[in-house]
């Protein structure tokens, strides 16, 4: 076995990440080391980047925290997963375990919690260090590629609409249609939920229909609050507001029926307006939703293994890195990137 590896790293917030040579990292007791065949890109992964939030990673670092791979050598006393086996490294990468969160199955807010791709090296590498206890355990029947959107994009969005409380036969607005928003259509409609999909890109929206959203909104025409109030009828039962923009913030607690709850997970920098008489005299529930615990992630993923939620997905290469990301940016990234580790493809493509 070599001992070095390819890794994508951030040294410098707001610059292109570098591709380096580094040395292939060794698990510590308790530790696994996995090999990377795919990892997602996820719209985090450029907040992390360009050093969008108060909580900064400490430079220089790999981001990527939809890694998949296979565990190719285990630290001392690890029992939880085995070689061979293949798992994902997801954004919440380790937790205390003990705290009132953790004990409570809210572990994704443990003060002690750490982030893949953030506050640890995270999936744009060859190889990454894990925590047997929290990573993701993929389901026979899923490729690493299939799977790599689901340990963020997807297991956010099913549990983000969870988090709205909105029940079968109710509508739900899906504010956002990429990474997250376009698994989001398809995990509300397998819940028996109606779904109006809102962006401001008449190309995600048609996604959004394609997928079977029953109403689509554009965000950037017209009134959108109205449009959405008279589609659903007085409002949608649930938001989810996946945008990574802040006017899209205030738009979702305007889509919210009475007594109905507004998710907020998209983070753009910033703070958003709150129109305190509607939301007062409404009785609207405006909560934050953080990725999900290991038993959403276990739900989200069998979704996906009954062939009920499908990623949509562009392969790249690592290399690609830097060109993906401005796309993204840009919101030119149809849903979700991935980056293609496997040796089959590089040699596929070679070939071609
Ligand atoms: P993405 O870039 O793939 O998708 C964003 C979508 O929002 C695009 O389709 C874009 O056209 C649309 N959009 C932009 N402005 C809009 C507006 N004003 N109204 C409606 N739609 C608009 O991003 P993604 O990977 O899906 O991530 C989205 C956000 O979610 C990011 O801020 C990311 O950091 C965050 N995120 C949060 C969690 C969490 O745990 N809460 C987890 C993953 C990602
Ligand atoms: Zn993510
Ligand atoms: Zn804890």
């Amino acid at each position: 076995m070599t001992h070095t590896m390819q890794a994508a790293q951030v040294e410098q917030f707001g610059q292109p990440l570098v591709l380096k040579t580094i040395d292939i990292p060794t698990p510590d007791a308790g530790q696994i080391l996995v090999k990377i065949e795919a990892c997602g890109v996820c719209h985090t992964d450029l907040h992390a980047r360009n050093g969008d939030w108060p909580l900064k990673p400490a430079l220089p670092f790999t981001p990527g925290h939809e890694g998949i791979g296979l565990v190719v050598a285990l630290g001392e006393g690890v029992t939880a997963v085995k070689l061979g086996e293949r798992v994902g490294v997801p954004w919440l990468y380790s937790a205390c375990g003990h705290c009132e969160f953790c004990l409570a199955a809210r572990e994704t807010v443990c003060a002690e919690a750490q982030f893949g791709g953030y506050t640890q090296n995270g999936g744009f590498a060859e190889y990454i260090i894990a925590d047997p206890q929290y990573v993701a355990h993929i389901p026979a029947g899923l490729s690493a590629i299939e799977a790599a959107p689901l340990i963020c994009a997807g297991v956010t969005s099913y549990k983000g609409i969870k988090e709205t409380q909105a029940k079968p036969g109710e509508w739900i607005v899906i504010s956002g249609i990429g990474g997250l928003g376009h698994l989001a259509v398809q995990y509300a409609l397998a819940m028996g939920l109606r779904v109006c999909a809102v962006d401001i890109d008449d190309d995600k929206l048609a996604h959004a229909t394609r997928l079977g959203a029953e109403a689509v909104v554009n965000a950037a025409k017209g009134d959108p609050v109205a449009a959405v109030v008279a589609i659903t009828g007085g409002g949608a039962h649930g938001v989810l507001i996946t945008a990574p923009s802040l006017p899209a913030f205030k738009q979702g607690v305007g889509f919210t029926r009475k007594w109905g709850t507004c998710v907020l997970v998209g983070i753009p920098p910033g703070e958003f307006p709150m129109p305190l008489f509607d939301v007062v005299a409404n009785c609207i529930t405006v909560r934050g939703s953080f990725v999900g615990t290991r038993k959403d992630m276990a739900e989200a993923l069998a979704f996906a293994a009954q062939g009920r939620v499908k990623a949509d997905i562009e392969l790249q290469p690592l290399s690609a890195i830097n060109s993906v990301f401005e796309r993204l940016g840009k919101g030119e990234v149809p849903s979700r990137v991935v980056l293609d580790f496997s040796s089959h493809r590089a040699s596929a493509v070679q070939h071609t």
